[in-house]
């Protein structure tokens, strides 16, 4: 028997969710509610990152869109806080809120393959192994990110920079449609005939405008077999590697895509012993085109300087999406930022490799993506992600397991970050967006030129901000 039920209100305030409501709502789902102190519960409230501890009043794991559409009503009518859980992956953990709705759609994750049109159906809760599993035995991938259980949702809807950007784009650019359910809880189809505004908005706005269902997006054919380069090389000679790599990267094609991480050596056989736990730069890279030509275009990066190893080898393109999996399990303390700067300047690389040095955990890494290619050659206008002439990406992505030392990471990575950001700015990317404090700071960076037009659409169709747990976009006027 179910009786009134604690919860949070929209603003954050306790409520009460009256027992008639929360039956009547129960009785039309096709999921299943789980609520605190069931069995299910403590479970179902954790996501990837083991610094979010929040305890929300119900959590509703949705079986289609009519669920959606359901849990989106209750929490409009009933003004109940809301959240929606894609894979759970996004560091700053908005994926769950305390004391409200979480719409989860862990059990939303079907991918369907159109292989004659190039086209793979993606439900709202799917992850990048989920689509990579149904696409890669007809030999193509749409363009996502690199570690298999992170979700294509969450991951697409602010951008997704994965091995494929150069020669493809964002996940976002590759999107052909949606179905989403908007906070009035309508269903809607939106694409480049339909709901033009809302297309525009889902690639690269985030989960402002509603829970989407379902993606189409578009597939591209990539090799059986990739020649994945991993070099690894010691952090005397990283300020020299990350130099020629910025301009040799300059002149690529856009089938290579390289990430330079600073990083540390593992203990494995192929390192040399006095290497094995030592600050390294590893440079890791990925032809997308004919097998022949990729040992001729990544040569270059391994001969520039003396390596400490050569972890290269063949691989599927699955085993590719893979080979970070196991570095980043669920339940880790973790927070990770980012920023998309203009320039890799020499000042910027002396800094990041000075903080190599200086990091709180040696779990922790920076990452540097070189963009360009397809990504660059999107109209900044086209899409709500923007900004498109930004050269590197880079992360800091600080992981450790003690709580005791989340301020000393925390610290690190901010002040590491904004020393980078004082060199060369140019935005925020809210895929790593820390815990999500300055939230409106960090959001209105992040979109720049394209913030108004997203306010004018969040005015439209979110305008009483029932999506607010999300990096949230404050509607504008209507019409504005
Ligand atoms: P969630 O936490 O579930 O969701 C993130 C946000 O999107 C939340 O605000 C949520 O409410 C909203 N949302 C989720 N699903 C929906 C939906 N169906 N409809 C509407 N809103 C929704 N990013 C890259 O670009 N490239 C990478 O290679 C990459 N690698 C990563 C590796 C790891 C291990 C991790 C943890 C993250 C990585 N990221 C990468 C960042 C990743 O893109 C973000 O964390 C992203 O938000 C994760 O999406 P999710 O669905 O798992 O997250």
């Amino acid at each position: 028997m179910m009786a009134d039920l604690p919860v949070a209100d929209s603003s954050g305030s306790r409520s009460v969710l009256k027992k008639a409501a929360l039956e009547e709502f129960r009785s039309g789902l096709h999921g299943r509610i789980i609520l605190p102190g069931e069995s299910a519960y403590e479970g179902a409230r954790k996501i990837w990152n083991g610094m979010i501890d929040r305890k929300p009043g119900l959590i509703v794991q949705c079986r289609g869109a009519d669920d959606v559409i359901s849990c989106i009503n209750l929490a409009r009518e009933e003004d109940i806080l809301l959240a929606v859980r894609g894979g759970g992956h996004n560091v700053a953990g908005n994926a769950v809120c305390e004391g409200g709705l979480v719409i989860d759609l862990s059990e939303m994750r079907s991918v369907r393959t159109d292989v004659n049109n190039h086209v793979v159906h993606i439900e709202g809760g799917a992850t990048l192994g989920d689509v990579d599993r149904e696409t890669s035995s007809h030999g193509m991938a749409t363009p996502m990110g690199v570690v298999t259980a992170t979700g294509y949702a969450g991951l697409t809807l602010h951008g997704g920079m994965g091995w494929q950007l150069r020669k493809h784009g964002l996940a976002s650019d590759n999107v052909l449609g949606v179905d989403i359910v908007t906070a009035d809880g309508s269903l809607l189809r939106a694409n480049a005939g339909e709901n033009p505004d809302l297309f525009w908005a889902v690639r690269g706005g985030g989960g402002n405008f509603g829970v989407v269902t379902s993606f189409s997006s578009g597939l591209h054919p990539v090799p059986e077999e990739v020649l994945f380069s991993v070099f690894v090389f010691s952090l005397d000679n990283a300020a020299a590697v990350l130099r020629f790599m910025r301009d040799y990267m300059a002149e690529a094609p856009d089938e290579l895509m390289v990430l330079a991480a600073l990083w540390t050596a593992p203990d494995l056989p192929d390192i040399p012993p006095q290497h094995r736990g030592s600050h390294v730069l590893f440079v890791l890279g990925c032809y997308i085109g004919p097998p022949g030509d990729a040992e001729a275009f990544v040569k270059p990066l391994r001969t520039c300087r003396p390596t400490v190893a050569d972890l290269s080898s063949r691989k599927s393109w699955v085993e590719v999406q893979k080979f970070f999996d196991e570095d980043y399990p669920p339940g880790r303390r973790y927070y990770w930022k980012s920023t998309l700067i203009k320039g890799l300047t020499d000042p910027v690389i002396e800094a990041v490799v000075r903080q190599t040095a200086s990091r709180p955990s040696m779990l922790t890494s920076i990452d540097i993506w070189p963009m360009g290619g397809a990504f660059g050659r999107v109209d900044p206008a086209a899409t709500a992600f923007g900004s498109r002439d930004v050269a590197f990406t880079v992360n800091y992505e600080s992981n450790w397991d003690d709580a005791d030392n989340d301020q000393a990471n925390i610290q690190w990575t901010r002040t590491s970050l904004k020393e980078v950001q004082d060199l060369s700015q140019a935005r925020t990317y809210l895929n790593f967006a820390g815990l999500a404090e300055d939230m409106e700071k960090m959001v209105r960076g992040s979109f720049g030129d394209n913030f108004s037009r997203l306010q004018a659409i969040k005015a439209k169709y979110d305008p009483a901000n029932l999506f607010r747990t999300n990096f949230n976009i404050s509607p504008g006027k209507k019409g504005s």
